[in-house]
């Protein structure tokens, strides 16, 4: 009988994903969940969405919704998908842009293009899980750049850029998985200048970015250099079973990103792109972000107000201006994945902060999300959390 071959080379090493993992854990009823970076699933547009599925489908272009298409996307979502980022400051052309199936296919295209295996990649410490799998999968090799409150630090990224000469530099400056930070203008300003007179390509993951409950917009990394590559999703401001996200990208690279995507599915789903782009007709979608923006700033709100009284003394914890998620460093001596089943026995879980990091791992550091709860239910979930860690304290003291 003969030996069927290995699976790929590049697969070893790529653990699946903790944060998916946990989320099967959680199927369980009644536990108040902190895990996963949802949206709030009752608040999703739904009259909006099915009003626009249904012009799609009783419209004159119904048949062509349904057809094989361009590998670019919908014209009329590149639309308006660039009207949008043009006015938040970010001009953009049509042309610009590539629709992905999600800002993930964007990660992966991007990667597919600009990576050979062993390309350094720099990437901020920690950061978004999925990122590091899909450099992981591609072979690169990563290097990190630390930060501190206000994210990434330049000075460091100078250095890294000095030592390592990495290919990319990928980076969530607005409201940032796992740690929510986000960075100030003058030092996008100065990661641009870095990249560029360090010839490093740009990567910068935006899916956040209109879910401000705070503070007035800070420009994306990309209105400061013509070299980034900046990825956002429909994910968080409509719905992310949609899976629909975009690309912008420098000139030169959009034709490999274009190969790239024709060799992963040819092309993002018609009707969704059709419906998406009908829905930006049909639907208040600047009302409809507004609403999150109430319903997720309330959220924040209580979680935050919660925490003194949750953690033990000592611990610390960001207090988001958007976005999803705080990010807590418990004090020394804490280990959050430790600590994790004893909270899933008290019904309340969150996502420990190991896995985030691609260097040396800070384990006292834990990520919750504030999303797809009510206020109550976050106070009831971090009273949970504080009897967990109670129970947790007095078994390892
Ligand atoms: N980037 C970051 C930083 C994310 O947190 C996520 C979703 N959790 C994504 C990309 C992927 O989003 P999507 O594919 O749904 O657009």
């Amino acid at each position: 009988m003969s030996t069927l071959p290995p699976l790929a080379a590049r697969l070893r090493g790529v653990a699946s994903s903790p944060v998916r993992d946990l989320l099967a854990l959680l199927e369980r009823p009644n536990v108040l969940s902190f895990a996963g970076g949802l949206p709030a699933p009752e608040l999703f547009d739904l009259d909006g969405l099915r009003e626009a599925y249904a012009r799609v489908l009783a419209g004159p272009g119904a048949r062509l919704a349904l057809q094989y298409a361009p590998t670019e996307g919908n014209l009329e979502l590149r639309t308006r998908v660039a009207e949008r980022l043009t006015r938040r400051g970010l001009p953009t052309e049509p042309g610009d842009l590539l629709i992905t199936t999600g800002s993930q296919q964007a990660l992966t295209l991007v990667t597919t293009a600009l990576l050979d295996p062993g390309a350094v990649v720099a990437v901020e410490e920690p950061t978004y899980l999925a990122a590091l799998q899909s450099f992981q999968l591609a072979g690169a090799r990563l290097v990190t750049v630390p930060g501190d409150e206000q994210g990434v630090d330049p000075d460091a990224l100078a250095d890294v850029v000095a030592r390592h000469r990495p290919a990319l530099f990928y980076t969530v400056p607005t409201f940032a998985n796992p740690t929510g930070r986000t960075l100030p203008a003058s030092r996008r300003a100065a990661v641009a200048r870095i990249a560029s007179a360090g010839g490093v390509r740009v990567v910068e993951d935006d899916p956040y970015g209109e879910l401000r409950y705070r503070g007035a917009p800070v420009l994306p990394l990309a209105s400061t250099s013509d070299d980034v590559f900046y990825l956002g999703s429909f994910s968080k401001i409509g719905a992310p079973g949609l899976r629909l996200g975009w690309v912008r990208s420098p000139a030169d690279a959009r034709p490999a990103l274009v190969v790239a995507k024709q060799a992963a599915d040819l092309h993002t789903s018609t009707i969704d792109q059709a419906a998406a782009a009908a829905y930006f007709g049909v639907a208040d979608l600047d009302g409809h972000v507004a609403r999150l923006q109430d319903a997720y700033r309330e959220r924040r709100d209580a979680m935050i107000a919660a925490l003194p009284g949750t953690l033990p003394p000592g611990s610390r914890w960001t207090d988001p201006d958007g976005g999803m998620f705080v990010w807590v460093r418990l004090p020394d001596g804490f280990d959050a994945a430790s600590l994790l089943p004893t909270a899933l026995a008290h019904d309340v879980a969150f996502v420990p902060g190991a896995p985030f990091y691609a260097g040396e791992p800070d384990r006292a550091t834990l990520r919750l999300s504030f999303t797809t709860n009510t206020p109550d239910e976050i106070r009831e979930g971090m009273r949970r959390l504080g009897a967990a860690l109670g129970v947790h304290a007095a078994a390892t003291t």
